[in-house]
């Protein structure tokens, strides 16, 4: 079968939080946009649930907030978490400056259901699935479009601008040769599921102990765990055997001890491998890497989402007018990266930090943890509790949509 030709302003390679949101920005701002993602749909399981405050916020700047909070979802205003035997309240959304003061919990697929639909209005829009990417077209030392792989055979696409939205493993940047600089992470984490009652306690942020964390999200009728591991523990605990891992969960939060069984093989336990990294320089001309493909974050704060968002957001009122007129030059994708890197350092900074200072330490600890003092301490100021919610909820650079709609 001969390869299928395409023609685009802008190819977008991923549909995650990133790809997609950058994907309604440029077709609402009238650049003809691409969306290739190499799933044929969204649905899939373990994938960060949480819209934080700021990126309502900018649901609310498109006017789609009211919409958007039609759909399912839970609402959290304060965080808490149990570290050893002490109950700490960690964060308190409901001082902040957005139109909405909690984290919203809601399944990724339909908040990128939800985006994708409102792409589809506009006539600049396409989203393409299974459709993964395999190569970049290059020309005289400049990207001017991928090549991917669809069930119709192969399918290039030229594009003014290729932008790399597609996560941590990108082929985007791999094939680009865009260099990558390690943070390293001392963890990986096993998500599972395990229902949820009536009387289970509220939103919690679950249970730190000797050795052990266990980070717990509710999601109404099940709780989504995150168990945290040393890196590449799991094959020991595998080799412990599942009762002694069910046992183990029951012995962190004693009210689950009567649900382990819902864990039948190690098929309901997925690893999820803990990377955090950045790429020296996200650009080369005729191509930009934003979210986790330009910087993976790291699952501390639950923050990684909103960074990808903001860096959609600000990619857009950047570059939608050069795109528009066909001059995108390296310039340009240099703001971008200007723009998004202060943020990114300081949030991977503050993450690499708790990662080896505390999430480190407690996972080698063998006798009591007690939380450290100054989390004491600001569980019971309130005034502090407000600091940690600003960074989780809204992050160290806030993006606004600045690029309007069409009249
Ligand atoms: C264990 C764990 C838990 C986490 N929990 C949270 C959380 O609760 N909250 C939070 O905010 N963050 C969380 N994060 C971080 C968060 O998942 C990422 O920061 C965020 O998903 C980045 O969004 P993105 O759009 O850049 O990339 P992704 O969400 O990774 O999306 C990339 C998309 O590109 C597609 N793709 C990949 N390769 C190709 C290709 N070659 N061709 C076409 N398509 C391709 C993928 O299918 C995917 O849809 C967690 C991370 C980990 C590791």
């Amino acid at each position: 079968m001969p390869d299928q030709e395409m023609q685009v302003r802008c190819c977008v390679v991923g549909g995650g939080p990133a790809g997609m949101v950058l994907g309604l920005l440029l077709a609402r701002a009238q650049v003809p946009v691409l969306v290739l993602e190499k799933h044929a749909d969204f649905l899939r399981d373990f994938r960060g649930d949480t819209i934080h405050p700021s990126t309502l916020e900018i649901m609310h700047e498109l006017g789609l907030l009211t919409e958007f909070l039609r759909r399912p979802h839970n609402e959290t205003r304060t965080l808490r978490a149990q570290i050893g035997e002490d109950w700490l309240d960690i964060a308190d959304f409901n001082h902040l400056p957005t139109h909405c003061r909690f984290v919203a919990f809601m399944p990724q697929w339909d908040f990128l259901d939800f985006v994708a639909e409102k792409g589809r209005g506009y006539a600049d829009f396409q989203l393409a699935t299974q459709a993964e990417v395999m190569d970049l077209i290059e020309k005289n030392g400049r990207v001017r479009g991928v090549r991917a792989r669809t069930p119709d055979g192969r399918l290039n696409v030229m594009a003014d601008l290729v932008i790399g939205a597609d996560g941590r493993h990108s082929t985007v940047r791999q094939k680009a040769g865009l260099e990558v600089e390690d943070l390293g992470a001392p963890m990986d984490v096993l998500w599972m599921r395990l229902s949820r009652r009536a009387d289970d306690p509220g939103q919690t942020l679950g249970r730190i102990d000797a050795g052990r964390i266990l980070v717990m999200l509710n999601r109404d009728d099940y709780w989504q765990c995150a168990f945290v591991i040393a890196k590449g523990g799991f094959e020991e605990i595998r080799r412990g055997g599942l009762p002694a891992f069910r046992q183990e969960i029951g012995r962190l939060v004693p009210y689950l001890r009567d649900r382990t069984a819902e864990l039948h093989d190690w098929d309901d336990v997925r690893l999820l491998s803990v990377t955090v990294d950045r790429l020296r320089v996200w650009h080369r001309a005729g191509l930009l890497c934003i979210g986790d493909a330009a910087h993976a974050m790291s699952p501390i704060g639950g923050v990684g989402i909103n960074l990808a968002i903001q860096d959609a957001v600000a990619a857009a009122n950047i570059l939608a007018d050069p795109l528009r007129r066909g001059a995108v030059g390296e310039g340009d994708l240099r703001k971008v990266q200007r723009r998004r890197e202060f943020p990114t350092r300081a949030t991977q900074r503050l993450q690499v930090f708790l990662q080896n200072r505390v999430i480190g330490r407690v996972l080698t600890r063998r006798g009591q943890v007690r939380a450290p003092l100054l989390l004491r301490i600001a569980s019971r100021w309130r005034y502090l509790r407000r600091l940690p919610a600003r960074i989780i909820g809204i992050g160290f650079r806030p993006e606004h949509v600045r690029i309007g709609a069409p009249p």
